[in-house]
């Protein structure tokens, strides 16, 4: 095995044969960490399985995940949109449910629990089925109930809704699991390093000088800050991109901290734009620090903007993008960036 886990509160080192992704002796989360480290991209391989050796090890069944198209931008050619609604589940989720899928397989659970505020369900629930794995999901009052009913109908996951939100529901999943030994899933550290390969195909196609990603629990951006150094450190590339974290202005706890330099503070979700409402971002405080030394930004946007920018996606494209999906776009007008930029259109569940 060529990485282990490590605590990111106590620092305790636990073996890849460790099942969980929370520390047993503290509860905080786990972070994968690479005993060697070399970046290069299989070419033979489709989508992110280019990237495979640089995941943690697992037998990977080579799903048709990622591998996305980089649009180009009718209204700007300095910005290309990073189609992730082209996924299986319409949502970059599906990166990290693949490797955490395949982590369930490798410890023999029957059944898989996880938090969401919708797309995350959507992806776990779907590749568990393609699989026969149970899956039971907690659903926050956050949630859209347009995505769970599709969840239940199409993916025949349990569900259960709690009254509260998404940090809550991510409590009942963590209870859940223990109780019932099934591997919780969620933003965790497999489901982040999935999510990375989505900075090493932008990097590898484009090089760009700024990526604009939205944060929800923040394991996105934290993934893509992480990826951007691993190629810095392995010289796969010489300058870092720029990453710009977007919030939207009614669930913006991250670009608050960002601003005021203290750690991240509850905020009670209020925006419609269900995947990103997050009033306690799991990987928050460890993604800003990251964020600073990246030199880069966070922004929020109004509701109004990013439901501007979901009917001019619709209309230019052809093409069904959710709110969160197109904050990137909107975090993008709100800045005056030079060079060439990406915007990562993260989901695609209306
Ligand atoms: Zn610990």
């Amino acid at each position: 095995m060529k990485y282990f886990l490590e605590c990111t509160k106590c620092g305790m080192h636990f073996d890849e044969k460790y099942k969980r992704q929370v520390c047993s002796a503290c509860g905080a989360i786990l972070d994968v960490k690479y005993k060697k480290f070399n970046f290069s991209s299989d070419r033979k391989k489709e989508g992110m399985w280019a990237y495979e050796d640089m995941l943690p090890d697992a037998k990977y069944r080579h799903y048709a995940v990622g591998g996305t198209k980089l649009l180009q931008s009718n209204e700007n050619p300095d910005l290309f949109l990073k189609l992730e609604i082209q996924n299986p589940t319409r949502s970059f989720k599906d990166r990290g449910s693949v490797v955490e899928i395949s982590k369930c397989l490798e410890y023999g659970y029957k059944e898989i629990v996880c938090a969401s505020t919708g797309n995350m369900a959507f992806s776990i629930a779907y590749f568990a089925k393609l699989n026969n794995i149970k899956s039971k999901i907690f659903i926050s009052n956050d949630a859209n109930n347009d995505k769970i009913k599709d969840i239940k109908n199409t993916h025949s996951a349990s569900i259960t809704k709690i009254n509260g939100d998404f940090n809550l529901a991510q409590k009942f999943a963590e209870k859940y699991a223990a109780k019932n030994n099934a591997f919780l899933a969620g933003d965790y550290c497999y489901r982040k390093e999935g999510q990375k390969t989505v900075a090493y195909e932008i990097i590898e196609e484009a090089e760009p000088s700024n990526i604009l990603v939205p944060i929800g629990n923040a394991t996105l951006i934290y993934g893509m800050l992480q990826a951007i150094k691993e190629m810095k450190d392995a010289g796969a590339i010489k300058k870092s991109p720029k990453i710009i974290g977007v919030q939207a202005e009614l669930c913006s706890p991250f670009v608050k901290a960002f601003g005021s330099g203290k750690n991240i503070k509850y905020e009670k979700p209020r925006t419609m734009a269900d995947a990103i409402a997050v009033g306690y971002p799991t990987f928050g405080d460890m993604a800003i620090e990251k964020l600073r030394k990246n030199q880069g930004e966070a922004v929020s946007v109004t509701e109004k903007e990013m439901m501007q920018e979901q009917q001019a996606f619709y209309k230019e494209y052809g093409l069904v993008a959710e709110m969160a999906g197109v904050a990137a776009i909107a975090g993008f007008k709100k800045m005056n960036l030079k060079g060439k930029s990406v915007a990562v259109i993260s989901g695609g569940n209306v």
